[in-house]
């Protein structure tokens, strides 16, 4: 009898060497990059904030401001007139230290200036700045007359200045739009360790507050 032969299954060719593993190492590595994009990302925001930065007026040192608000701004953003003289080109200071996350445009400038105050209007905040000052705590200033004075990734010091005030973006009259952030959310604004008073925007309300953004070892 013959011996019945046994077809075996063909074996697989061998693959080139290192191409499999190439790809295996590329997939672990993404792996990796997006675990490490979470952990930077996602962790810090998850965090329980800090304790509130002692922010100050974003305006010159013992300089008495009006801020307001109206129905239809949003719950808890300021905007800051001055009390004496133009509102055009006031430096608008930081309110504490921090790092610079935004120095550029929000939305479109439109065509609002010293010279053609009744120009046409802008959309969003036109040339603004937003400072991270750790902890999860927010600030940000819109409507400035001209490009920030301060870049992206910056270092700034409470009192700094990031700009002058001017009437860019979706701005009636020249003015500085503020916001304190804790977070994800807006929270009501905090000067020299007090509370604004300025919360819903159901109604019209304002308030005059003197600024203490003063050089340190100033009284
Ligand atoms: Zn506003």
């Amino acid at each position: 009898m013959l011996p019945t032969v046994t077809s075996r299954p063909s074996r697989p060719r061998p693959r080139r060497p290192g191409g499999n593993r190439i790809v295996r190492v590329l997939l672990a590595l993404a792996v990796v990059a997006a675990l490490a994009g979470i952990a930077v990302v996602v962790v810090p925001r998850l965090l329980a904030p800090g304790p509130r930065p002692l922010f100050q007026l974003p305006v010159a040192c013992g300089e008495t401001w009006q801020l307001g608000t109206y129905p239809g701004h949003d719950d808890y953003d300021v905007d800051l007139f001055p009390t004496e003289g133009e509102a055009w080109g006031r430096p608008v200071l930081a309110s504490a230290e921090g790092r610079v996350t935004e120095a550029g445009i929000n939305g479109s400038l439109g065509g609002r200036t010293p010279e053609n105050p009744d120009g046409p209007r802008g959309r969003g905040g036109g040339y603004w700045v937003k400072i991270d000052h750790g902890g999860r705590w927010e600030t940000q200033y819109l409507h400035l007359l001209e490009p920030p004075l301060v870049e992206v990734g910056q270092r700034v010091a409470q009192g700094e200045q990031l700009g002058k005030v001017g009437s860019t973006g979706n701005s009636g009259a020249p003015h500085l739009h503020y916001e304190q952030r804790r977070g994800w959310e807006k929270v009501e604004t905090h000067f020299d360790g007090t509370p604004s008073g300025i919360t819903h925007d159901d109604r019209e309300y304002t308030v005059r507050r003197t600024s203490n953004n003063c050089p340190a070892g100033a009284p």
